[in-house]
């Protein structure tokens, strides 16, 4: 089925009351029928709910609709993309062992790597997603997963996600992929060959900035990659805190069914069945949205590449844009995604043109359908050392624009007297 019949149905046939909106479990536990049932659920001999902090209704309808617009086996989701990133890593990594990261990404992605995986012994080894090949020679033995951004936030570099997979195939390294930006609508990773997307289901999904959430999506056959793979011996070995499960011996997804089973009981960034039910309602009109929120986002940058003000825009949907072949390849129909950056010539003129805008709010979320503007350097990457903001594509003068719905002309219009233009 397409993408916009699979965003209304796929994941719910109904429940007792046939319901067409899905019920909302605002439940924290289960109750069993009897004690053996209890026992069959722990013992994974019986499928079935436990407890919230692994498993709801509500939220599986959503994970199940998540992966099937991915194409993918399985998925899982969590309170917030930041704890979906952290889950992505910490289900294959251990100290003493290392992560190859794309230095182009999301800030809190750098910070969580940089600096708090490093206190767990977990070592992240940055790459340039325009150089693959020195990214090859940073593998080794101990390499877990290698991790990009489809768009990165808010440098919308794009990478060559078939050149990553070559490569990561040939060692056996897992691969994932952040897909936030490009959505399962415009990019679906998986199909690719990549093993693993994370999302911030905060933005595009939710659409309306209402409600936080993550997911992880496990493509199908990734068994055959982990099975007898010394790098993921834990996914082959009896795991004592599930008396002697093996990760690959059960006829479900490894990734998802280890990130359940471990790291949602013994973290729990497990999403409020509230939110999920939001997600859900988000997650209808996504094919819808994208569409237009491309469409705007390519006439906003097609306005600011002629202004005089304005050094470089960077949005992959422009045809003048080095990775107009990229996204061309990539992308359905080509399509940008609503996120772009430009830049003017000082930190202060970025700041004066942000605080002059009227439409746009200044807000550090994107993918809300009100269109936003930010300015990097002092907000969402204010925590990266001058280095770490040149490697993340994050000059002073950078501003970040999420477009929203509006109409384009009225965004361009407030765009130009905040520029100076009238
Ligand atoms: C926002 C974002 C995250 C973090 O997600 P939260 O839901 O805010 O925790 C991770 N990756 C990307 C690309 C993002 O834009």
């Amino acid at each position: 089925m397409k993408d916009a019949t699979l965003a209304t149905h796929a994941g719910y046939g109904y429940d007792g009351e046939r319901t067409m909106s899905v019920p909302i479990y605002q439940t924290t536990a289960y109750a069993f029928e009897d004690c053996d049932q209890a026992a069959a659920r722990f013992e994974l001999k019986e499928l079935g709910n436990i407890y919230t902090r692994l498993t709801n209704p509500t939220t599986e309808v959503l994970e199940k609709r998540f992966a099937a617009l991915e194409q993918g086996a399985g998925a899982i989701a969590t309170a917030s993309g930041a704890a979906a990133v952290f889950y992505a890593f910490a289900n294959v990594a251990e100290a003493g062992d290392n992560i190859l990261v794309a230095k182009q990404a999301y800030g809190g992605t750098t910070t969580l790597t940089a600096h708090t995986l490093k206190r767990f012994g977990i070592e992240a080894r940055y790459f340039d997603v325009k150089d693959l090949e020195k990214m090859e020679k940073m593998i080794d033995d101990r390499t877990k997963m290698i991790f990009f951004e489809v768009i990165p936030n808010p440098s919308v570099v794009l990478t060559d996600i078939d050149t990553i997979v070559a490569i990561a195939d040939r060692h056996g390294v897992m691969t994932c992929a952040d897909n936030t930006v490009s959505t399962a609508i415009l990019c679906k990773p998986l199909t690719l060959g990549v093993d693993i997307t994370v999302h911030s289901t905060s933005k595009y999904t939710t659409g309306q900035g209402a409600a936080l959430g993550g997911m992880l999506v496990e493509r199908e056959g990734l068994t055959q990659k982990i099975r007898g793979n010394a790098r993921y011996a834990h996914f082959n070995e009896p795991d004592a805190s599930y008396h002697g499960l093996v990760y690959t011996d059960v006829p479900l997804p490894p990734f998802t069914l280890r990130a359940r089973l471990a790291l949602l009981r013994d973290f729990g960034a497990t999403p409020s069945p509230h939110n999920s039910w939001l997600l859900i309602q988000g997650l209808e009109t996504l094919p819808h949205r994208m569409p237009v929120h491309s469409r705007n986002a390519l006439a906003v940058a097609q306005y600011l590449e002629k202004h005089p003000k304005v050094l470089r825009v960077n949005y992959p949907g422009l045809p003048s844009s080095p990775d107009h072949a990229l996204a061309q390849k990539y992308f359905k129909d080509g399509m940008g995604s609503g996120l772009m950056s430009f830049e003017v010539a000082t930190r202060k003129e970025a700041q004066r043109i942000a605080d002059s805008v009227k439409l746009f709010s200044i807000v550090v979320n994107i993918g809300d359908s009100k269109s936003i503007i930010t300015h990097p350097a002092s907000t969402t990457h204010q925590q990266l050392s001058p280095q770490e903001l040149a490697d993340a594509g994050v000059p002073e003068g950078l501003i970040r624009l999420s477009i929203g719905l509006e109409d384009p002309e009225d965004l361009i219009a407030d765009l130009a007297q905040a520029l100076g233009e009238n």
